[in-house]
């Protein structure tokens, strides 16, 4: 799906709003929630998650902020396939191949091939927005398009979608340009 083109279908529901300030520095975004960045100011330039802390390695701003970016990756991986597995067993889809990337416009899409890909920005939000672009993507495995049929899969597989799809709608330019401000 590509932001604001998409789901042309779609009746306008009302936003849930946004708790995310993106201006806030010295924090990163995950689930919605603020985690503060710690710089050791050394070492490598390595990011992980500590008692609540992003503990970031590295000597120049630079490098730090290639290891966010690097551990933004690993994170929406270890979320995103273990949600790809057990949506698709429970609908009978499988997905060949997983990507995640930083797509400008999208978050996520499918190829013919079967592989789907998904935009690492989805674990700055909703979970439940993550979750419907997942469902969302394996739909297109069987539905390579925006048709009806799609639609009325995807409101089967995943009831909630147009709150989701609006979230996501409402928040994704921000979403999508936000840089940590360290
Ligand atoms: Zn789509």
């Amino acid at each position: 799906m590509s932001p604001g083109s998409d789901s042309p279908t779609l009746a306008p529901v009302e936003s849930d709003g946004l708790p995310i300030d993106f201006t806030r520095p010295g924090v990163i975004w995950l689930d919605e929630l603020p985690v503060p960045i710690e710089p050791t100011g050394t070492g490598k330039a390595v990011a992980r998650l500590r008692e609540g802390r992003l503990v970031v390695g590295g000597g120049s701003r630079t490098q730090v902020l290639a290891a966010i970016d690097r551990w933004y990756r690993r994170e929406a991986r270890k979320r995103i396939e273990p949600l790809v597995v057990i949506e698709g067993e429970r609908l009978g889809l499988e997905a060949k191949k997983v990507r995640i990337g930083n797509q400008r416009t999208r978050w996520g899409s499918c190829s013919t091939s079967g592989t789907v890909s998904f935009n690492w920005r989805l674990v700055i939000g909703r979970p439940e927005a993550l979750h419907y672009v997942v469902v969302h993507e394996l739909i297109h495995l069987r539905h390579h398009n925006h048709s009806r049929a799609f639609w009325d899969a995807l409101a089967e597989a995943f009831p909630d979608f147009k709150r989701e799809a609006t979230w996501l709608r409402s928040n994704e330019r921000e979403l999508l340009k936000w840089k940590p401000r360290i």
